[in-house]
């Protein structure tokens, strides 16, 4: 088992990409706080993880509330810190930005960057302490490229990709190694944070086509354990990570 002994808090942990890779680093001995605001998710998630032997914490929370991921901070630091942080709760309301949906553009700002940022500032302290921890971050191949009707999902990507790149050059001297994650298409629910009808029924569309077969979460999270998996000396900073067909 690559990861006994290390601890890991997965944001976002309640479907998809967060789901597979809690499972798959508990497969790897890992123990784990899970957290995303849906409870019963998270539950039903901790029991089977913790079926296979794994100590499990369940931290409700929204990653846009400050003050609530405080309240994780503080409960990670009374458990001793975490070794790994997997900072992967997003969402993708996407339309055009010449339609002025302002309310989705500060949920996707809020949850996609502030959210990561109030993790980071969650573990990082505590890593440097004892000189060592895994911060991956979970931008997306739209943190390369720009798509019509995706202008702020990918600027929250961008940024996201923007953030880990700093943090890697910054933590490093102090034993934080960082990765940038970027997936291409996965199927998960993430379309279904689109409100946008016409948009999100093209994205399902194009996403669940016969003629593009999407990874799969277990792709990414198998991404994840990669990096994680490298020596002390190895920095894995950036994981491009798309379906064959996807440009
Ligand atoms: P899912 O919708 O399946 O998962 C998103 C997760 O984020 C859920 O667990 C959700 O939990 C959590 N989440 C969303 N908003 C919040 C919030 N405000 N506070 C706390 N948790 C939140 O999608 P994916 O697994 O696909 O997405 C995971 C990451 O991967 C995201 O950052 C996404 O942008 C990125 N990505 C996905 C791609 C794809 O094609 N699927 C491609 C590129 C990147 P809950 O609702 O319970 O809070």
């Amino acid at each position: 088992m690559k990861l006994k002994g290390k601890k890991a808090w997965i944001t976002g942990a309640s479907s998809g990409i967060g789901q597979a890779t809690a499972r798959l680093l508990a497969t790897e001995g890992a123990d784990l706080i899970i957290s995303a605001r849906r409870e019963e998710r998270l539950k039903e998630l901790a029991d089977e993880l913790r079926a296979m032997g794994r100590d499990v914490t369940v931290a409700v929370v929204d990653v846009s509330d400050r003050k609530g991921m405080e309240r994780v901070a503080a409960l990670i630091a009374d458990q001793g810190g975490v070794d790994i942080l997997i900072n992967n709760a997003g969402t993708m309301p996407i339309s055009p930005i010449i339609n002025g949906r302002v309310d989705e553009w500060e949920q996707m700002i809020d949850t996609n960057i502030k959210g990561v940022l109030y993790a980071i500032n969650a573990v990082y302290s505590g890593m440097a302490e004892r000189k060592e921890g895994y911060i991956v971050n979970i931008s997306s191949v739209a943190a390369r490229l720009t798509y019509q009707s995706a202008g702020v999902y990918s600027g929250t990507k961008h940024a996201v990709r923007a953030i880990s790149d700093t943090l890697r050059k910054e933590a490093i001297r102090f034993g934080v190694r960082v990765t940038d994650i970027q997936p291409g298409s996965v199927d998960t629910e993430l379309p279904d944070s689109i409100a946008h009808d016409k948009i999100r029924a093209a994205v399902k569309d194009n996403m669940y086509g016969e003629n593009m077969p999407n990874l799969q979460p277990e792709d990414i999270a198998n991404g994840i354990l990669y990096a994680l998996s490298q020596p002390a000396y190895v920095d894995v900073s950036e994981l491009l990570i798309r379906p064959v067909i996807q440009e």
